[in-house]
């Protein structure tokens, strides 16, 4: 039989990875909080209705990425492919619309049937935030500053903010109409995808990726000619404000976003050091979907990380150390064996990290294993060790790094511990 593999696409975290990823999780859950957001976790799996409804037909990814399945009580299931259709099902279903404005974070993995790549996996992680219940141009803003200064805390260099305006539904409606009559004298220049696509959702053309059709996008209609005034000037709002904080951007009439929902803001965050698949953070305003999905006219905006693509760039740039020991706990013998379990329990509970050596080998292998780990202690537990009742700690680096426990904190921790343990006795 061969070996068993992961899934294409689907990627192992190991421990040299999870490093890093934990280091970014615990940098959002701290900022989340002191922009006053609150967690949400939907479930995985939802009803494959919901993200046809919620994102679109036209999209792709609805209509070609999706991991859809029938269950055993032949229900259309769906992995969910984004996090936005199952935090709005979930704050209808449970009531939350109803008690005020919401401002709510999530992370966790999502699945797109795609061509995975550099940055572009099959499985693959996104942290985002939705606010519910604003519609003012400050909230606008604030979303779009809590993702930058985000990425620019996290100490990521490099950065573009790109930003449109999509208008209300009415203005893309018109806009819709002058580019498809624009298009179809066009078709036979079309690359295939823009083809399907001007039957399917014509607005998403204007993301091509052909360099061909990109060219000739040049002289086509252009989506801001279309916005009312009171779009052009919700714009030119969002732009001063932007000006005010200080946060640079740059005007991107071709920044549509691949998802229906969308009006007003639609806004990327790219990175020059990431490729092709270039884009960290895309978000934008979806005034419609919470009507769309049954609730009352709710007011959204919202932006999600690819986590992925946000890990490549802090390899590049952080230094992270792995998690090392406070003590390796050396030991030999049965006696010595127990009695280092029990130590290991009780320094444990002092807040001091245990690695335990289980082998029973020769200490000086149990030592080579020790300078191994990266601990700045040993813990030594031997037969002569049990019938003395002592044990001896010894350093075993040079000098101690900077994460690491203070001895001072050590000894007195250690120390306490002796009281206990004679108390005992
Ligand atoms: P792209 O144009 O790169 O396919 P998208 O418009 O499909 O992006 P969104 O649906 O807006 O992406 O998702 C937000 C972010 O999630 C993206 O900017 C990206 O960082 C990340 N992302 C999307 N799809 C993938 C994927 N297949 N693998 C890894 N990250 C992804
Ligand atoms: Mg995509």
């Amino acid at each position: 039989m061969n070996n068993l593999q992961s899934l294409r696409g689907m990627v192992d975290l190991l421990p040299a990875q999870t490093m890093s990823w934990q280091f970014i999780e615990s940098f959002a859950r701290k900022h989340f909080r002191k922009a006053s957001l609150e967690e949400i976790r939907t479930p995985i799996l939802e009803s494959t209705e919901l993200f046809a409804r919620g994102i679109g037909e036209g999209t792709d990814v609805v209509g070609k990425e999706m991991y859809t399945f029938l269950d055993r009580g032949d229900r259309s299931c769906t992995l969910r492919p984004e996090g936005t259709a199952s935090v709005v099902r979930s704050i209808l279903q449970s009531g939350l619309i109803n008690q005020g404005p919401q401002r709510l974070w999530y992370n966790g993995p999502m699945f797109r049937y795609e061509r995975p790549q550099a940055g572009r996996q099959r499985q693959f992680h996104q942290l985002g935030i939705e606010l519910f219940g604003f519609d003012s141009v400050q909230s606008d803003v604030e979303v779009i500053a809590i993702g930058w200064d985000f990425l620019k805390g996290l100490g990521l260099k490099d950065l573009t903010l790109e930003l449109n305006s999509l208008g209300t539904n009415e203005d893309r409606k018109n806009f819709r109409t002058r580019f498809v009559s624009w298009l179809e004298d066009r078709i036979a220049f079309l690359d295939k995808d823009s083809q399907d696509r001007l039957t399917t959702n014509p607005l998403r053309i204007l993301d091509t990726k052909n360099e061909e059709t990109k060219k000739l996008l040049l002289d086509a209609p252009c989506l801001q000619n279309s916005l009312c005034t009171k779009s052009r000037e919700r714009f030119e709002d969002i732009q001063a404000t932007l000006k005010f904080l200080e946060i640079p951007f740059k005007i991107n009439n071709e920044l549509v976003r691949g998802l229906d929902y969308y009006s007003h803001t639609a806004f990327e965050i790219t990175s020059d050091n990431l490729g092709s698949q270039a884009t960290v953070c895309g978000g934008g305003r979806y005034d419609g979907l919470v009507s769309e999905l049954g609730g009352p006219e709710t007011p959204a905006i919202g932006w999600a990380i690819g986590m992925e693509r946000l890990i490549l760039l802090i390899e590049k740039e952080l230094n992270l150390v792995n998690s090392t020991p406070d003590i390796y706990l050396i030991n030999k013998g049965n006696q010595a064996g127990e009695y280092a379990l029990f130590l290991s329990r009780a320094l444990r509970q002092s807040d001091i990290s245990v690695e335990i050596d289980h082998t029973d080998s020769a200490f000086s292998k149990q030592f080579k294993r020790a300078y191994r780990s990266g601990a700045n202690w040993a813990i030594v537990l031997g037969d002569n060790e049990i019938v003395e009742q002592r044990f001896t700690l010894k350093s075993i680096k040079e000098k101690s790094d900077s994460n690491s426990k203070s001895p001072l904190f050590l000894f007195s921790q250690i120390e306490k511990l002796i009281t206990y343990l004679n108390e005992r006795t």
